[in-house]
């Protein structure tokens, strides 16, 4: 019964977008100019409205390209590559890589190595980046975090340096930070009102054309429908899950591919997935990630502390948390039942305290 219900969960797809209405209409901001196309190994939609929607839509299918050139893991032009290949020498990075790296150090370190930018090596371990999964051994994982640390990696100016023996890998903030950059470049074009979508992370320009917010449904992770939907406009939206990509092992349990760095073992923590919403794509992308990582406490007291960001945590039980910046956004569906909703609040109750 237990792998019925986990199957189940499995179909659940983060977020699921209303565009109906919306797509191909003509507006006060100009025509509506829409693009799909596959990128970052992932399918990528925008459907821009404003001036020059048309050509800035191009730019933006090129600027995925270049970036995704930069940060491939397995392209040997790559920047990535020749750090990972690097032996320990310094490298000289573009200013892009440069960006992101510096970013992605900041966030490992605010999380407390919750994002461990150099995680790759575990990751290869249980057949995440081929494909060939496996269940390595809790020795071959204590042997393999040795070489993982993100205060190992050392970035002066566009240098880096990293360790022989060290692998980086930018796929936990690579698509926010690619959002912020293409949203930017859309706004500069004259682009008033856009939804990119990259691959479930959701980038929002102003509201929906006709002045609304746009609408972003939950998907429910124990059955057909929705959860809930956001009303919400100019933020980005990003979910972390291990329900999308991850393998059954020979044991018959499931096997996610967002790692735990402590343990180099799957996080599993009674999470089902973490929705982060802020202005930068790339800090919902960095912090989706690693508050998955710390689990429903440690999220909750990241969020107290810093508080530059809102969340919504659905939980294995089908509970759902949200902070209070989303209470009148989140609305739950009908159809959900019931289920129950807390809002996280500024201060902790402690019983008896
Ligand atoms: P996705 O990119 O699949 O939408 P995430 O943004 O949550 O989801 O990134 C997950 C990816 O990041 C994994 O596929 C893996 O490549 C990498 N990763 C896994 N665990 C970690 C971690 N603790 N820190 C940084 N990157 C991780
Ligand atoms: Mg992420």
């Amino acid at each position: 019964m237990e792998i019925v219900k986990r199957q189940k969960m499995l179909i659940f797809l983060a977020f699921l977008l209303f565009l109906s209405g919306c797509a191909g209409q003509e507006n006060e901001a100009g025509d509506a100019a829409e693009t799909r196309f596959f990128g970052m190994d992932t399918d990528i939609s925008i459907t821009a409205y404003g001036k020059n929607a048309e050509e800035a839509l191009t730019d933006a299918q090129s600027k995925v390209a270049e970036l995704e050139k930069l940060w491939s893991v397995t392209d040997e032009n790559s920047d990535i590559y020749a750090i990972n290949h690097s032996r320990g020498r310094p490298v000289n990075v573009s200013e892009e890589t440069k960006r992101i790296l510096s970013f992605a150090l900041d966030m490992a370190k605010q999380t407390g190595g919750a994002l461990e930018p150099t995680i790759y090596p575990a990751l290869t371990a249980w057949g995440f980046t081929t494909g060939e999964n496996r269940i390595p051994d809790k020795s071959e994982l204590e042997e393999i975090l040795r070489d993982v640390g993100y205060g190992n990696v050392h970035l002066s100016g566009n240098e880096v340096t990293l360790p022989s023996g060290m692998e980086l890998d930018l796929g936990a903030v690579g698509k926010g930070f690619v959002a912020d950059e293409l949203s930017n470049a859309l706004k500069q074009a004259g682009v008033t009102s856009a939804l990119l979508d990259l691959g479930g992370n959701i980038q929002l320009i102003g509201t929906k054309p006709d002045g609304t917010d746009w609408k972003i449904g939950l998907r429910d992770p124990f059955g057909e429908s929705y959860i809930g939907v956001l009303s919400i406009s100019d933020r980005a939206v990003v979910t972390s899950g291990n329900y999308e990509r991850y393998f059954i092992g020979e044991d018959q349990k499931q096997y996610g591919h967002i790692l735990d760095p402590a343990t180099g073992y799957p996080a599993e923590n009674g999470l089902v997935s973490v929705t982060v919403v802020a202005e930068e794509g790339k800090l919902c992308d960095a912090l989706s990630t690693s508050l998955f990582v710390m689990g429903q406490e440690k999220a909750m007291d990241y969020w107290r502390e810093n508080q530059n960001f809102d969340m919504i945590l659905l939980t294995e039980k089908g509970e759902i948390y949200l902070t209070e910046g989303l209470a009148d956004k989140f609305e739950t569906e009908p159809d959900y039942g019931d289920v129950r909703v807390e809002l996280i609040k500024e201060t902790v109750d402690r019983k008896g305290e």
